[in-house]
């Protein structure tokens, strides 16, 4: 294994023993919050300060080992703006939303967000190893009132039982990976017994703010529940260490399939050099980016945010420049409960009835040819096929049962298979429909 990535303690803790160091419950317990705990690792701005001493802020907590990661004389260090609060957090701002994302109103029962088709996002605690400035969830996370509720969890395992589409159930919260080992291990089984769910994922940050956690135990429980995916959240080369390295590894020996979600931030991430070398550090240590996201319109959050454009420049710098195992998704999930949506640089120029003009990463224009003799591969269950002449749209047929949709400039389009609420008035008749028109019996 490339051990070229370094290990980082800051000089207050040179006298912990390493048995401390390297214990989870150690570093957890030792957590740090307060102005007079900080300073004890690097020099407080005024701004830092008057933001640790102000109530009612997102909780604070930091991981003696996430902590050291922190360049102490740099001010502007990025692992520094992700867990320590400036006075920016005080800031109002009026496109800012308590649920941005419309969680709640997606939610069937408390903690369980149906959202897509044949997924679920299942929040299974508030508590992390320490708390993103940025967090999405802010509204609910740091809660140490609300961690693990049984009767909550019931109703989630009802609802999972009795929706068979769910395919897929993604755990997050909160980060899964501090829930105790017994209730982690419980919820795993449960979810587990549920023979419609194919693929359980976990959303955690824990590999990178306390890499001890991953211990060959808990890779060995994580592995009795296979097929399980496993997201990390890396926003910055410099957090990833030896210890993430090695926890990296022991995940991935364990069978579990590691990707990265990060986070797009001004003053942390926001350049192509910084991401380059991030995707570039990730693949090394066999975590494969997943998403960038664009910051959510998150309160006490603005600070961060970044024109939608830069996220687009970034990903124009990535896409063709290094390895596509390297390039991650930019995602911007609607406000409002929309879902994500991925954005990217434009490579489709233009499109005719039988070419397409593309351009590729450098620019360069190309043209590539259309088939002019295509059948879809469920043709036979067409009732008639007609070729148009050259320059009359597309294909037309009748498909069984259902509706052919054809755009007017001669792409052939089928819409709503399967959905059934669109029919051909009459079905003897060819009648080509406007895209997506919606026309209805
Ligand atoms: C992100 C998310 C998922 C998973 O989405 P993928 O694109 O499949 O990774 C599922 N449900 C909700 C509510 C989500 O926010």
């Amino acid at each position: 294994m490339n051990t070229s990535f370094v290990s980082k303690r800051a000089p207050v803790y040179a006298d912990v023993p390493d048995e401390k160091w390297n214990d989870w419950r150690w570093q957890l317990s030792h957590r740090l919050n307060t102005v007079e705990d900080i300073e004890k690792v690097l020099k407080l701005t005024d701004s830092e300060k008057k933001a640790l001493q102000t109530q009612g802020l997102f909780r604070v907590d930091v991981t003696p080992y996430f902590i050291s990661l922190i360049d102490p004389e740099d001010p502007d260090d990025p692992t520094r703006k992700q867990i320590i609060p400036v006075a920016e957090e005080l800031n109002a701002f009026t496109a800012m939303m308590e649920d941005s994302l419309a969680e709640d109103r997606h939610s069937p029962v408390p903690g369980l967000v149906h959202r897509y088709p044949d997924r679920v996002l299942m929040l299974v605690t508030t508590q992390c190893a320490s708390y993103c400035r940025y967090c999405t969830r802010s509204r609910i996370v740091g809660d140490p009132g609300q961690t693990f509720n049984r009767q909550e969890f019931e109703m989630q395992i009802e609802y999972l039982k009795n929706t068979p589409q769910v395919r897929d159930v993604l755990l997050s919260g909160g980060d899964p990976l501090v829930l105790a080992p017994k209730v982690l291990e419980e919820l795993l089984t449960r979810l587990r017994e549920i023979p419609h769910i194919e693929i359980i994922r976990i959303g955690s940050r824990v590999p990178v703010f306390m890499p001890m956690r991953v211990t060959q135990e808990l890779c060995d429980l994580l592995a009795k529940f296979h097929p399980l995916w496993l997201n990390i959240h890396v926003n910055h080369s410099n957090e990833i260490t030896k210890e993430l390295a090695e926890a990296a590894d022991r995940l991935t020996r364990a069978g579990i399939p590691l990707g990265n979600q990060s986070v797009l931030l001004a003053g942390v991430n926001d350049n192509v050099h910084i991401q380059r070398e991030l995707v570039h550090n990730l693949v090394r240590i066999r975590v494969r980016p997943y998403y960038l996201y664009q910051c959510d319109l998150v309160e006490g959050a603005g600070h961060f945010r970044t024109p939608v454009a830069k996220g687009i420049e970034i990903m124009e710098g990535l896409r063709g420049h290094t390895s596509g195992y390297a390039v991650p998704q930019y995602i911007i999930d609607a406000p409002g409960g929309g879902g994500k949506i991925p954005v990217m640089p434009n490579y489709l120029l233009s499109m005719s009835d039988h070419k397409v003009i593309l351009r590729n990463y450098e620019g360069y224009v190309t043209t590539y040819e259309e088939p002019t003799d295509y059948l879809p591969s469920d043709a036979a269950k067409f009732k008639g096929i007609k070729r148009p002449e050259p320059g009359q749209g597309g294909l037309t047929g009748l498909l069984e049962g259902e509706s052919l949709f054809i755009k007017p400039d001669g792409f052939d389009e089928l819409h709503n298979r399967g959905g059934g609420q669109h029919r051909l008035r009459d079905e003897n008749k060819w009648k080509p429909l406007g895209i997506g028109s919606g026309e209805t019996d």
